[in-house]
């Protein structure tokens, strides 16, 4: 068979061209026996990259950036970061690489970004590198998370290098990771430009993410203090489409906060299975920083580390700067309580005219019960959505204190919950920790198929479909207390 032929790829390198004090040109390192794992075929497409190419050698090589396209500037991006509350002045890419970005649909430019590609000078003590388990990880939560409709990077593909790597557990197959994203900016970005005391860099930085994220805003009376604005609006809406569907993302740094408003960095993630406000996954986060039910307040005090990098741009008055940007910053508890109940409304199928006065403790009282009774979260939603068409007895059946679920039961169904709305809004099948698990320990063993159909199952959420009824499933009772680990 004659090798498909290679496509005009078009990359473009809009970050590099306009912050090169922020990008230090790199090449990714040779992959010594690069093997496709994983290739997502409708995102390709959707790319103007032809699936059938990128199965070749020379995709591949595409994939892991050893045969960039001729025009291609691939740079690894500078950044800082709070990282547990700790400033870090200097982060940036140390195993990854933006090659650029490509016209993705709607002729919108998305970058195209690796993980896994080698050191950078950015590594400090990191062999650059990253494993196929975590990796294909990132590949299927950021896949799920896409399906259930909350902004995400987006993963194009994995690819294993053939390279063993050392980790804690032992050697481990190697692997790269390629994901498209609107941007890589990051809280972190602004802050490490701020810290290069040239407010030409800062400003030249904000206009850049203006002109990427919000356009219409670049011609506001005062555009920074727009962009803030609009950060703040996306990621309250973000946090709150995470709280909906019981995500933590377990290490919300400002390195790993984006200006875009989409989900990045899926580390340690987790879903959780019973509902608990203090839900922790990472092995590192003893105090629970980035607890399920901290999230919110965690991206506020990060949005408070976007604004005091902005503040020279907002008033060339430090005091009014601050001002300015503390009043707006006030404004994300609220912006974050509308996002997380219009969102619950749905969950509970309520009709618009429910008041907020009925519907806040509603919404409360509903969650002090599930916390009390340790109930799984997705099931009981969805099991909720039968509840709302007659068939009450399977969720009545997981509470202990039947007396407190039935009076609550009969505050909500006295608003004539809409059964297809709660359909649409809870989804049956998550990335289980207990799933993922099972399907990265057979990838690392290179069986690939549980992976496969577990990307199956969590790519279309909300259709429930015969054959996949073990993924709607809760964890064995033997599976334990889940613990998940960054800087894999
Ligand atoms: P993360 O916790 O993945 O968001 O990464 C935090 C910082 O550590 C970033 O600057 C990463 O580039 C860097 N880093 C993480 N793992 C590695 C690695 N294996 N080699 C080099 N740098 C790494
Ligand atoms: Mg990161």
């Amino acid at each position: 068979m004659s090798p498909t032929p290679q496509p005009t790829i078009s990359l473009q390198a809009r970050f590099a061209t306009d912050l090169p004090e922020l990008s230090i040109p790199w090449q990714a390192e040779q992959t010594p026996e690069p093997r496709l794992l994983a290739l997502n075929e409708p995102l390709a497409t959707a790319l103007g990259l032809d699936p059938d190419w990128l199965r070749d050698r020379e995709g591949i090589d595409f994939l892991t950036g050893t045969r960039p396209p001729e025009q291609a500037a691939p740079v690894a991006q500078a950044y800082a970061g709070h990282q547990f509350g700790a400033y870090s002045p200097r982060l940036g890419d140390g195993r990854a690489l933006l090659l650029g970005d490509l016209t993705g649909p709607g002729g919108h430019h998305l970058d195209l970004h690796l993980k896994g590609s080698g050191r950078t000078p950015f590594a400090r003590g990191g062999d650059g590198r990253a494993a196929v388990g975590p990796m294909l990880r990132e590949y299927i939560v950021s896949e799920a998370m896409h399906g259930l409709g909350i902004p995400t990077t987006r993963s194009l593909a994995v690819v294993a290098t053939g390279r063993t790597i050392l980790r804690e557990e032992g050697p481990l197959p190697g692997a790269v990771l390629a994901r498209v994203a609107s941007s890589h900016l990051r809280v972190g970005s602004f802050q490490y430009a701020r810290n290069l005391d040239d407010p030409a860099i800062l400003r030249r930085l904000a206009d850049h993410a203006l002109r990427i994220h919000h356009p219409e805003a670049a011609q506001d009376a005062q555009p920074y203090l727009s962009l803030f604005r609009r950060v703040m609006a996306a990621q309250a809406d973000l946090v709150a489409r995470w709280l909906l569907v019981g995500f933590v993302h377990g290490v919300m740094n400002t390195d790993n906060m984006t200006i875009s408003g989409e989900t990045i960095d899926y580390g340690p993630c987790a879903f959780m299975d019973a509902f608990d406000r203090n839900a922790v996954y990472s092995s590192i986060d003893s105090g629970g920083r980035y607890a399920y039910g901290n999230q919110p307040a965690i991206a506020q005090w990060n949005l408070a580390r976007f604004a005091e990098a902005l503040l020279p741009l907002l008033h060339e008055d430090q005091d009014q700067a601050v001002s300015l940007v503390t009043e707006a910053l006030g404004e994300f508890p609220r912006q974050y309580g509308t996002a997380f109940s219009a969102g619950m409304r749905h969950k509970l199928g309520l009709p618009a005219e429910a008041g907020d006065e009925a519907v806040g403790p509603l919404i409360d009282d509903l969650l002090a019960l599930l916390q009390q009774d340790h109930i799984d979260y997705t099931q009981f939603f969805r099991r909720l959505g039968h509840a709302a068409r007659g068939d009450l007895g399977p969720v009545r059946a997981v509470f202990t204190d039947r007396p407190a679920f039935d009076a609550w039961t009969e505050r909500w169904q006295s608003f004539s919950p809409d059964p297809e709305v709660m359909d649409r809004t809870n989804p049956v099948y998550i990335p289980r920790n207990h799933l993922v698990e099972e399907a990265l320990a057979a990838a690392t063993a290179q069986d690939l198929g549980p992976v496969e159909r577990l990307l199956e199952a969590v790519s279309a959420p909300f259709d429930e479909r015969p054959g996949l009824e073990r993924y709607a499933e809760g964890p064995p009772e033997d599976f334990g207390r889940y613990r998940t680990f960054c800087g894999t």
